[in-house]
Order: structure tokens, then sequence, then C-alpha cells
């Protein structure tokens, strides 16, 4: 292969995004993909019913960059969409992040007002303000609300926080630990809120529609490519190979594990038919004192979908941590220990020059749609 060759390994978001760029920028891309289908946390199933459903849970598009968006609108047209999702806590369910609203049902009308009066008074220039400046923060009142939601709504986010802080690493969970001193009962606050209107899968499968890629689906990569001792090389069976090769999948086992496993953390979804049009006030409940379930989501809220007297909810048990086992990585488990062990790989990648790892599980830190095509995008433009 010549110098215009790259390769791509996974055909998540990221991967999809990578080889369509690479592409455009005249190389000419072999992409390997483990599963029988493109897509990777992002894949999409329609149910018998017709609700498209997305299998590994609710996946939001959201961003404040235009060139993200105006590339993901290339490959489909997009609907403005605001996430709404609700907490039930005990007999009382309320709006996500906390709002102002919220703190009135669960504290009482004075009690709310006085927190919303010390908000503005020690926050002025915020909007939103998180669980760990509550807790920082010199007054009891606040110091209590911080530790409220720490105590009674990070717990569905327990071990998914940055290392040193309440708030979840995971963009996509962030606003778990914040307050809103307004009503905006939005999830988000980018200014980009949109999806996909066939969903995320076509969108993908369109990305790697090009004369210039080719994709092999139900082929593990690391049957393929193989990494030198030395790790200055790889291998493509066996032959040296001199383009980029972009990797999206975890790194350990590309180094057969030699400072051992990274752990990841994944969760079980199950899928419940309903025949009524709606279940549930909200795309997204979340129920984090439940030990079995702690979130559902109804897709048809999110799908937009025109489907009378059906619906379908899919309901995720609580994460875990999995080390080398049989189920798709959902996330890095971003624990100092682990992220030390992530640094470790980082030093043997540096002395493969071609060799990048792109995306949440190869750079073992939690990224959203939006910052895994940023990363593709700053990726083609240093090639
Ligand atoms: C619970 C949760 C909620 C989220 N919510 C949101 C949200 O609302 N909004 C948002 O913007 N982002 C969200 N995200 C983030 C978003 O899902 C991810 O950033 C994105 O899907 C990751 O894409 P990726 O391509 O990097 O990885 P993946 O989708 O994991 O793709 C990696 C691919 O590599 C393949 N692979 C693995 N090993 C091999 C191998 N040896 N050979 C070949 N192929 C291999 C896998 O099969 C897979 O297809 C969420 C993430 C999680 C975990």
């Amino acid at each position: 292969m010549g110098s215009k060759e790259a390769i791509v390994i996974g055909l998540g978001i990221t991967g999809c995004s990578a080889a369509r760029m690479l592409a455009d920028a005249g190389y000419s891309v072999s992409c390997f993909e483990r599963a029988s289908h493109v897509g990777g946390r992002l894949f999409e199933d329609i149910r018998a019913n017709g609700i498209r459903v997305q299998v590994y849970g609710p996946r939001i598009f959201h961003t404040d960059n235009e060139s993200v968006y105006r590339f993901l609108m290339r490959f489909g047209s997009f609907y403005p969409y605001r996430h709404r999702v609700l907490l039930s806590l005990g007999d009382k369910t309320v709006p996500l992040p906390l709002n102002a609203h919220s703190l009135e049902t669960l504290f009482g009308d004075n009690h709310a007002h006085q927190l919303l009066i010390r908000l503005q008074t020690y926050f002025p220039d915020k909007k939103r303000i998180s669980a760990d400046e509550l807790i920082r923060s010199k007054d009891k009142m606040l110091i209590d609300l911080g530790r409220y939601i720490i105590e009674n709504i990070l717990t569905l986010s327990v071990n998914r926080q940055a290392p040193g802080s309440f708030i979840p690493a995971d963009d996509s969970y962030k606003n778990d630990a914040m307050v809103d001193i307004g009503t905006d009962d939005c999830y988000y606050e980018d200014s980009i809120q949109a999806m996909p209107m066939q969903g995320f899968l076509p969108l993908m499968e369109s990305m790697l529609d090009h004369p210039a890629i080719t994709t092999y689906l139900n082929m593990d990569a690391l049957s393929r490519i193989s990494i030198l001792e030395n790790s200055s090389r790889i291998l493509l069976d066996g032959v040296p190979f001199n383009g980029p090769v972009i990797f999206t999948p975890s790194v350990d086992r590309l180094f057969n594990y030699r400072f051992g496993a990274l752990p990841y953390r994944a969760t079980k979804i199950t899928f419940q038919d309903a025949e009524r049009d709606f279940c549930n006030e909200s795309a997204v409940i979340v129920t984090p004192k439940d030990r079995e379930i702690v979130r559902i989501t109804e897709s048809k809220q999110i799908t937009l979908q025109d489907i009378d007297g059906h619906t379908t909810l899919s309901m995720e048990t609580p994460y875990q941590t999995m080390v080398r086992a049989h189920t798709e990585p959902f996330e890095p488990e971003m624990t100092e220990a682990n992220l030390a062990i992530q640094a470790k790989y980082m030093e043997l990648v540096k002395d493969c020059p071609t060799l990048i790892p792109l995306g949440r599980m190869a750079t073992y830190r939690n990224m959203s749609i939006a910052e895994s095509i940023e990363q593709a995008q700053k990726m083609v433009a240093s090639l």
C-alpha cells in the first residue's frame, strides 16, 4: 500500500467520521469493524412495533461547535431537539438538572426561595452551579444542597466522576450534578441540540459510502494488524504499513495487556413494548435510588415517530465495572489508577508515529459524539 493509504479500526461515530474525513482528504481507507454492523455505541434497531431504539441507551447530539454540525448535516437532515430528563425520587418527580421548580417540589416554597436567593448571591454570574461549587461555598444551606445532590442523585454516577470531583466525568451526565437558577428544564445548554431525522445509523453508513473507503465487517482488526515488539511500526498481514492507523477500541489488547487490562463500565439494557401512545412524561426518567433500574428511556419521545398506539421503553441497570469481560464497553472507568495505566500505554503509542488513538475507549476519556467528531477533524488536519 502507498503513503496515501490509511486504516481505521472500529466503526463507531469516531471511526466512521475519521474514515470519511480521510477519504475526503485523498486517502484510500480500509476500515475494520469487529461487529457485524457499523455504529458502535450509537447502534440502533427497529422494534417489531416500528419504534427505532438506541440499543446502548439514549444518545443526544449537542454541541457548540458549528463545524461538527455542518459535517454531520452532509449525511442526513436533523430536527431541533430539546432533551428533557426527569428525576424520580420517592413520590416526587422533578426536572433534572434541578431548577427552581424542582427545588420547590423537593424542599417546599420557602426553603426553595431561600436557596435561590443564596444561589444568586454567591454565584451572581452563573446560570448553572455544580455540586462541587455548592460544597465549596461558605453557605451552609448551599453546602447541604450540594450534599443532597451527591447523596440522592449522583448515586447513579458513582465511580463515574472525574478524580477529585463530584461532577460526572461524562459530559452526557454532567447536568445530573447541576442546579439551574431559573426554570430551564432542558438538560443541555449547548447552542446546537438536534437529532438526525432517520437516526444515527444511516448517517454513519452514508459517511462510509465513498469510493475510496472499503469496509470489512465481522473483522477483528487484531487478526490483521500487529505492532512490532519495539512498538515502532505497524504490520498489516505481516507487512509494514506506513500510512496512518486510526485506532478507536481500547489500546490494552493491542499491546497484549502489557500493563494490565483497562477496566471499563457497562450496563444491561432491556426493552419493553407497550400498546399505548406514550408511557412517560419525558424522554428520560432517572431513578437513582432504584437498585434494579436507574434510567428509563421512551425512544418515541426522541425519534418523533408517528406511530399510534405503540411505544417502547428501555431500562438500564446500574453500571458495573468490567475487566476483559465479553460485554461491549460503554465507558472508561476514569479512576486515577486506571488513568495511570492508560498513560503507560500512551507512552508506547508515542513510539509508533503512525498509530493514532481516537475516541472514547482508545483515549480512555469520556467524550460526546460532537467531541469525537471534533477529535477526528483535528487529527486529519494534523496529517
Ligand atoms: C451511557 C452513555 C451515554 C452517552 N450519551 C451521550 C449523549 O447523550 N450525547 C453524546 O453526544 N454522547 C453520548 N455518549 C458518548 C457517545 O456514545 C460516544 O462518544 C460515542 O458513541 C463513542 O464512539 P466511538 O466511535 O469512539 O466508540 P464506539 O462506539 O465504542 O466504537 C468503537 C468500535 O470499535 C469496534 N471494535 C472494538 N474492538 C475492535 C477490534 N479489535 N477490531 C475491530 N473493531 C473493533 C467496536 O465494535 C465498535 O464498533 C454517551 C456514552 C455513554 C457510555
